[in-house]
């Protein structure tokens, strides 16, 4: 099994993730690419992100029909930030003999090798490095296995998503229809997360 494992905050989906996912699962011919939203990014130590129960909900809505996608809460589960290699032990353990892919946004690749156990990240996966626009293209690190995807490159960033809902701003075709509903109902990004009183 050639297995993809793609982490991220997802908050909340995109369109950009889901051209993201698509191109992988084609041009890496994955078997299977797990979704595994972070419980909190080590990137972002100081950004509180939306309840991981709501990110899973629109993470599962717009990936619901589509076979070879499935969301893993293991990150959400554990306390701390989200390591990849906490992730990717997980992985190994969970799917023996598979081949895994880490799924990395062009933004993250210089950055790499300060990862948490680079060097074991290093030989238990390949990463499959998604191009990002506006995101300078870099040199794949040494010593890491990365294979560049073409993508469906698009310009669009959850914090786009957030900055609009809050200035009251349409994000129809931004995100599937289904999460668009669901920030309408819950009325998520409209006021400032710590204020709001049902979460
Ligand atoms: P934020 O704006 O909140 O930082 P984001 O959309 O940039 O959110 P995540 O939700 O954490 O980021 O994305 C998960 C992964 O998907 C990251 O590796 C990121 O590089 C990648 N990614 C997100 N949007 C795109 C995009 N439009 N094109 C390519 N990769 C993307």
């Amino acid at each position: 099994m050639r297995i993809g494992l793609f982490g991220g905050t997802f908050d909340p989906v995109h369109i950009g993730h889901l051209l993201v996912g698509a191109a992988a699962i084609e041009e890496a011919a994955l078997d299977k690419l797990v979704w595994i939203p972070a419980g909190r990014s080590p990137f972002k130590p100081d950004a509180e992100p939306t309840p991981g129960v709501l990110r899973l909900r629109m993470l599962r809505a717009a990936l619901a029909g589509n076979l070879r996608s499935e969301v893993s809460t293991v990150d959400l589960e554990r306390p701390g930030p989200s390591y990849t290699v906490d992730t990717v032990r997980w992985a190994a353990k969970n799917w023996p003999g598979s081949t895994l892919f880490w799924l990395i946004g062009e933004d993250h690749l210089a950055g790499l090798p300060q990862w948490r156990d680079a060097t074991e990240l290093a030989r238990l996966l390949e990463f499959l490095v998604v191009p990002r626009p506006g995101s300078p293209v870099v040199a794949s690190p040494h010593g890491y296995r990365c294979t560049r995807l073409k993508g469906f490159p698009l310009d669009l960033a959850a914090s786009t998503v957030r900055e609009r809902v809050a200035r009251a701003l349409p994000i129809t075709a931004l995100v599937p229809k289904v999460v668009e509903e669901i920030v309408n109902e819950t009325r998520l990004y409209t006021v400032p997360k710590a204020a709001h009183p049902s979460r």
